[in-house]
């Protein structure tokens, strides 16, 4: 599946705000954003940003949703597509699609760093739902999924890290982590109140519909 490789720092930096892409980093001072909040490229710094259109509102929220969960474009109009079809308010229907990809809930229950880095960790085979070995970031849960680590997961440096790290706490209440065994349940789908992201979905909804 082909994925953005470029800097993924300009990410925010072209879409002005800080949208928390890269673990820890985004917390500490080598955060780019903290130390040049100006949109990338030759002429970034010194300019001021620009106002912009209805349009060009609508498709930078559209950007900046697509950039927070990873994905290229057509995969995410695939996303859009399907919220369109489902009964309910369609941009609230996009964000719980996005939200119940299986790398977004690994990074939600704190097992990754970042969704960049919960993709991979899908990917190479880290977790099991309902105990069969999943290994597709794009992995729809539903209430009712456990999700569990791969036996001998904490074997993995990385892994091991990361679970010293993770005390259980922050885990939205759409989601259920038991730390003793590192077993997590999904609880419910996310509403729109639980899911942490700032996008304004309308105007995603406003840019598809012209
Ligand atoms: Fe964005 Fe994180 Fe990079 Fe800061 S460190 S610019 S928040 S991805």
């Amino acid at each position: 599946m082909a994925r953005y490789i470029g800097a993924v720092c300009k990410i925010c930096r072209r879409e002005g705000e800080k949208l928390f892409l890269k673990a820890d980093r985004c917390l500490s001072d080598k955060c780019s954003f903290n130390r040049r909040s100006y949109p990338p490229g030759q002429h970034g710094e010194g300019q001021a940003r620009r106002k912009l259109s209805e349009y060009g509102l609508q498709l930078r929220e559209k950007q900046k949703c697509r950039r927070i969960y990873g994905l290229l474009e057509t995969q995410f109009r695939r996303y859009f597509e399907m919220a369109e079809r489902k009964k309910g308010i369609t941009g609230e229907n996009l964000l719980q699609l996005l939200e119940t990809r299986l790398d977004n809930v690994v990074y939600r229950l704190r097992l990754a760093g970042s969704r960049r880095e919960a993709r991979q960790l899908v990917r190479h085979g880290f977790f099991r739902v309902n105990d069969r070995k999943v290994n597709i970031p794009s992995y729809q849960v539903k209430p009712g999924d456990v999700i569990t680590l791969k036996e001998n997961a904490n074997k993995s440096p990385l892994i091991k890290g990361i679970l010293e790290a993770n005390d259980g706490k922050n885990i939205p209440e759409w989601l259920e982590l038991d730390t003793n065994n590192w077993t997590a349940r999904v609880v419910s789908i996310p509403t729109r109140e639980q899911i942490d992201v700032p996008v304004q979905e309308h105007l995603i909804v406003e840019l598809y519909s012209r």
